[in-house]
């Protein structure tokens, strides 16, 4: 099998009815580009920018996020790489920011909440990210984003600090697209209105799942309501894909369910663009999706999302698909 995968490193994507996707790798630190161009990835899906704020004991400083963003863009060659505005809270903790102790931090004062109230924290990053923009093709995306007014005044942020360094004379690309994550259900829910003010989504199921199931990632007890493929993500997927797709953006999945053979058919029959996993899924998924024809998986769309458990809809994808 091992053979099989390597032979596709060099290759695009390309269903067997001659549909291209695009297969992406989730990363953490500039390191993890190796794996990526390794395994063949198309592009970075998701550049979770936690990694450079964890583990010392002070905010990583403008230059030092520069240097780290303009390297995985370098190293892409122009391929897309989609960077993920800071994410902490929740479960990532920074000992030198003093974040208050919640009963729910899950549904609490994280990510983009805690950024927008920090601008001091949030407009360096964003400024490290503007300047890193002319070495490759970058994307930026905010996460957890709820409300319109989130997305507006991310955007209005990092629009503002475009301003700063043209006027410094630091020049800065104008073909970044700014999109968010989808992981909070209110945003898949009206994904109509988002989609107008977007450039693209990116769906991180390891959030929607917990929120929508009102499941905690984290806590083994629940983990069976922990279900990717329950009817009623599929909908809240085909919704965002289909909103997104009327105003003629792209949308991604950045969650752990991107890489899951069973997921991947679903999702290639949804009409999902872009896939991004983790590097070693990438040639496996490759593999997977050369076999499928994204024009007999849609046709079962209608089917799948009027199932009534998760169950019936993996009995009904194995059969297809084998
Ligand atoms: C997600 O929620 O699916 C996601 C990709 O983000 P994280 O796992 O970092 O919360
Ligand atoms: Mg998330």
């Amino acid at each position: 099998q091992k053979v099989e995968w390597a032979k596709l490193v060099n290759e695009q994507t390309v269903s067997a009815d001659g549909c291209h996707v695009e297969l992406a790798a989730n990363i953490g630190t500039p390191e993890d580009i190796d794996a990526v161009l390794e395994n063949g990835g198309e592009g970075v899906g998701l550049y979770r920018t936690e990694f450079l704020y964890m583990g010392k004991m002070e905010l990583p400083s403008e230059e030092e996020q520069f240097e780290a963003y303009k390297k995985v863009l370098e190293r892409m060659k122009g391929k897309p790489v989609v960077v993920r505005t800071l994410d902490i809270g929740g479960d990532k903790e920074l000992s030198y920011l003093d974040l208050p102790e919640e009963m729910n931090p899950f549904l609490g004062f994280r990510a983009i909440r805690f950024c927008l109230e920090n601008e001091e924290v949030f407009r360096p990053q964003l400024r490290a990210l503007l300047r890193a923009s002319v070495y490759g093709n970058l994307k930026i995306m905010f996460p957890m984003i709820a409300t319109l007014e989130e997305f507006r005044q991310a955007k209005a942020i990092l629009l503002d600090e475009k301003e700063s360094l043209k006027v410094e004379g630091i020049p800065v690309s104008d073909d970044i697209e700014i999109g968010m994550m989808v992981e909070i259900p209110s945003t898949a829910v009206a994904a109509k209105q988002f989609a107008k003010e977007v450039d693209f989504f990116s769906i991180g199921t390891n959030d929607l799942i917990q929120y929508t199931m009102a499941a905690d990632r984290m806590n083994e007890k629940v983990s069976y309501l922990y279900q990717p493929y329950h009817p009623a993500i599929l909908t809240l997927v085909n919704h965002v894909i289909e909103a997104a797709h009327e105003q003629g953006k792209w949308v991604g999945m950045c969650g752990e369910m991107a890489g899951d053979p069973i997921a991947v058919p679903i999702l290639l029959g949804l009409g999902l663009d872009e896939f991004s996993m983790s590097a070693t899924s990438i040639l496996p998924a490759r593999t997977q999706i050369r076999k499928l024809s994204k024009e007999d998986l849609h046709s079962y769309k209608d089917e799948i999302l009027a199932m009534g458990t998760a169950d019936e809809v993996v009995a009904f994808i194995k059969e297809k698909v084998e």
